[in-house]
């Protein structure tokens, strides 16, 4: 079987070497900094022990996939492997330097892939001789527990690549979908107004936060409500994201980051981690809701129709399939229903006159719907 390397033993790789080893693979997980094997070490068997009492995994295969994974301080043992993937730090010059030198070790047909959330694959692969072997392969973190994988072509990738890298990651259990080498691939840019126009209602006074988590959990059906996932996140991580997502777009209004979570992470209320965010986790109260089913209505339709308005966008500008788009949403982020689907569900005129209404009262830009809306609503026409 193939010999399988991960570069970068953080939260990400050390989860993607679980993966690897479990489906069978001989993984080089290499770290260069003192002390991240242990760490990834100590923790992967602390994750395998708990999958043993729960009756997962026997004993047996805890020792095996252990057995598989060489965690080691050295680049060169990545020799041999038929797919490299790296998950070190966030920085294209750190990438690209590390590019070159795996290049440098393995054999001709090596697939080389990136992590990265947030940087262009094209940019990456162009630090290697023979960038037609770079692809993008972004899981979810946790990523043995998120099913996603976003699979990202480059400019440069080759089609045998593509489909390579997706047969491998089919193979190990994952959702794969294929995105454009743009800004935030799928998710990271269809899920922008989730966490933006919820934050926009707030600092409208239309609500507070404990209500508008309210709403998109007990009348949208998402899991966790918005202000409670950006607590979970960090609003470092979250407001980061919006902000590198925003420049990518050359600032195209419709990703303007906000004051509100900006404040939140220069005070240090980074969330859960910290102990605050937008709640206070030493507090043992209940904020209180506003259950206000009409106030609601009004809050959940202005957030999924931006949702919505970003999905189909996305269609239009073919960053995605239609379904791709969908399962993207479901299977990374876990949200209700695929935002195409609901969509249809809604009717495109209403999604198309929300949208028009928003934008007609605040005159912003932000709310421009998407062409393809508009051209869907004018011909009667449905995603499905
Ligand atoms: P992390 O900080 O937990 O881990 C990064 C690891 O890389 C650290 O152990 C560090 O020691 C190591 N490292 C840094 N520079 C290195 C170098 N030059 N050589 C070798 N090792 C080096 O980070 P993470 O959250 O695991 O993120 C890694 C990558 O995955 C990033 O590109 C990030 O954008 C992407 N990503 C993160 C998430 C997430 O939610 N954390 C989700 C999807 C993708």
């Amino acid at each position: 079987m193939m010999k399988v390397s991960v570069i970068g033993a953080g939260t990400m790789g050390a989860g993607i070497a679980q993966i690897a080893a479990t489906n069978g693979h001989e993984v080089c997980l290499y770290d260069s900094f003192d002390g991240a094997t242990e760490t990834a070490e100590r923790k992967l068997k602390k994750i395998l022990n708990r999958l043993v009492e729960k009756e997962r995994i026997t004993q047996q295969e805890n020792e095996a996939i252990l057995a598989r994974i060489n965690f080691t301080k050295e680049i060169k043992k990545v020799a041999g492997s038929g797919l490299v993937i790296e998950a070190i730090i966030e920085n294209l010059d750190i990438k690209q330097k590390i590019f070159a030198e795996i290049e440098s070790l393995v054999d001709e047909d090596c697939i080389i892939a990136s992590n990265t959330s947030s940087l262009s694959i094209a940019s990456i692969a162009a630090a290697c001789k023979k960038a037609e072997r770079v692809v993008g392969i972004h899981f979810f973190n946790p990523a043995p527990l998120m099913p996603l994988v976003e699979i990202i072509p480059a400019v440069q990738t080759s089609g045998d690549t593509l489909n390579k890298a997706k047969s491998i990651i089919d193979d190990w259990g994952k959702v794969t979908v294929i995105a454009k080498d743009t800004p935030g691939f799928i998710v990271n840019r269809v899920a922008r107004p989730f966490y933006g126009e919820a934050i926009r209602i707030y600092e409208e006074g239309v609500a507070d936060f404990a209500t508008i988590d309210w709403v998109m959990r007990e009348l949208g059906g998402f899991r966790m409500g918005p202000f409670e996932l950006m607590d979970y996140i960090g609003n470092d991580i979250n407001y980061t994201v919006t902000e590198t997502v925003f420049a990518s777009f050359y600032f195209d209004p419709r990703y303007k980051p906000s004051f509100t979570q900006k404040r939140m992470m220069e005070a240090g209320y980074l969330g859960r981690k910290s102990g605050r965010g937008y709640y206070n986790y030493s507090n043992e109260n209940t904020p209180k809701v506003n259950e206000d089913k009409e106030l609601g209505k009004i809050i959940l339709w202005r957030v999924i129709a931006m949702l919505i308005n970003e999905a189909a966008d996305a269609l239009f500008l073919n960053i995605a399939t239609k379904e791709d788009i969908d399962l993207a949403m479901t299977k990374g982020v876990n949200y209700p229903k695929g935002l195409l689907a609901w969509a249809d569900e809604i009717g495109i005129k209403n999604v198309l006159s929300q949208l028009e209404d928003l934008q007609a009262e605040y005159g912003e830009d932000r709310y421009r719907p998407s062409p393809l809306l508009k051209r869907m609503a004018k011909e009667n026409k449905t995603f499905y």
